[in-house]
């Protein structure tokens, strides 16, 4: 038998971000297994035009027009040979091409739901890190992935530890194969242990401070917030067909043990290894095989302790309003994503206090009712009404100041 391996086209979309150079990174010591087909980014041309001269990619996406233009300017000289898309149809386009066998999709919010849906729908082995497609699509695309043939590996650090944790035939249901309960970890992030009465004076800078994981603004304020293990619930929710009650979240400062499933039987299985996101890319994109990450050894020795504690829910609300959403589910957890969206923004913009994100995001969610959420049209128009609702209440409460 020849152990030849065949070389994978890997699209990266958000290749300029924070999950998108960490992957390009891991690609780079496996050039006899991956080749990259095409890149992404929204605005930053520097950065892109540097990416491909150095991968050379067949496409390039700036989904900015005119940062498209110059791009391909740029690109005349550097790297002639990379096609130059501008556009989200460019982004559908390289998610779904024929020629493309896997796509990392990291492009922050709800701007990534639909090149990633597009690689479902094409069978793609899909990378996923674009958590909030799955947050606001979670029924569509994982029968999208269903029906099309895709293999769906979550990149996220807890949901690649469950699915790490979990036996390979988990998909006969969780209750099947003698699984009690899914055990996201959280760090707590930055604001763990700050006096609750001093929340009122974070900056964004303190807020995209944090202390395991380096990672983009948006992310970053949702870690801070938690909101990013709320919006983690609903995804374990759709990744592993889970219900609500059976999704619990622990907090654990040391960001080492990324996430563990408890059995019946009273096994616990976690998946631990170096906060680096490299571990969880690795292990999608050499799936079923192990690939170097790049990633030095766990030392526990030298971690010397891991501690957990439980969820403070009055500190952080964001995580009660995430479950909230999911059980009256439709295109609530739509809503919830959008106004968490725009609240951040207005956060980072400093237009919005860090304390009011909660209380912004929970009026958002009691003046929308939920619709079903079977249709992406159905959705994207939640998402619009949520985004507007969530502005006209951060103009109501500026003209208020
Ligand atoms: P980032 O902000 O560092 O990068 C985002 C990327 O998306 C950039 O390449 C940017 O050009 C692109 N982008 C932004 N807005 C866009 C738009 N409107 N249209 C097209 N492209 C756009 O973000 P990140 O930290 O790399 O996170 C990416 C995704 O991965 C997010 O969904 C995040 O929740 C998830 N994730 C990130 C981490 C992490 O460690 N960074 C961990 C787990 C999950
Ligand atoms: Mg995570």
């Amino acid at each position: 038998m020849s152990d030849q391996l065949k070389v994978r086209n890997v699209t990266v979309l958000g290749a300029t971000g924070s999950i998108g150079l960490s992957t390009l990174d891991v690609i780079r010591c496996h050039p006899n297994r991956f080749r990259v087909f095409a890149l992404s980014a929204a605005t930053k041309v520097g950065e892109l035009a540097a990416l491909c001269e150095r991968f050379v990619p067949r496409f390039a996406v700036m989904t900015d027009n005119d940062a498209a233009t110059q791009l391909r300017a740029t690109l005349r000289v550097r790297s002639p040979s990379t096609e130059v898309l501008a556009g989200r149809e460019g982004l559908e386009f390289v998610a779904a091409h024929s020629e493309v066998d896997v796509v990392m999709a990291a492009i922050v919010g709800a701007a990534g739901l639909k090149s990633s849906l597009a690689a479902a729908y094409a069978g793609k082995r899909v990378l996923l890190a674009n958590k909030e497609a799955l947050v606001m699509a979670g029924r569509l695309f994982m029968n999208a992935i269903a029906n099309s043939g895709a293999t769906l590996l979550p990149i996220d650090s807890e949901h690649n530890a469950v699915f790490q944790s979990l036996p390979r035939n988990y998909a006969r249901g969780l209750a099947n194969v003698g699984v009690e309960k899914i055990v996201l970890t959280a760090s707590g992030g930055p604001f763990r242990t700050r006096p609750i009465d001093s929340l009122a004076q974070v900056t964004p800078d303190e807020a995209c401070a944090h202390p395991n994981w380096a990672m983009g603004r948006k992310i970053s304020v949702d870690s801070a917030t938690m909101m990013n293990k709320g919006l983690e619930v609903i995804e374990a929710r759709w990744l592993f067909d889970a219900e609500a009650e059976m999704i619990d979240v622990v907090i654990h400062p040391q960001s080492v043990v990324h996430s563990m499933v408890t059995y019946r039987d009273g096994s616990v299985i976690a998946q631990l290894g170096n906060p680096d996101m490299r571990t969880p890319i690795a292990y999608g994109l050499g799936f079923p095989d192990r690939i170097a990450a790049g990633v030095g050894a766990l030392d526990l020795a030298k971690v010397g302790r891991l501690d957990f504690e439980t969820l403070d829910l009055a500190r952080f609300p964001c995580v009660g309003l995430a479950y909230e959403a999911m059980r009256r589910g439709g295109t609530a957890p739509a809503v919830l994503n959008a106004a968490n969206e725009v609240a951040v923004e207005a956060f980072l913009a400093n237009r919005l206090r860090f304390i009011d994100i909660p209380q912004l995001i929970e009026d958002v969610l009691s003046k929308i009712s939920a619709d079903d959420a079977t249709s992406l049209e159905g959705i994207l128009a939640a998402d619009q009404l949520a985004r507007t609702a969530t502005r006209d209440m951060l103009a109501t409460r500026a003209a208020r100041v």
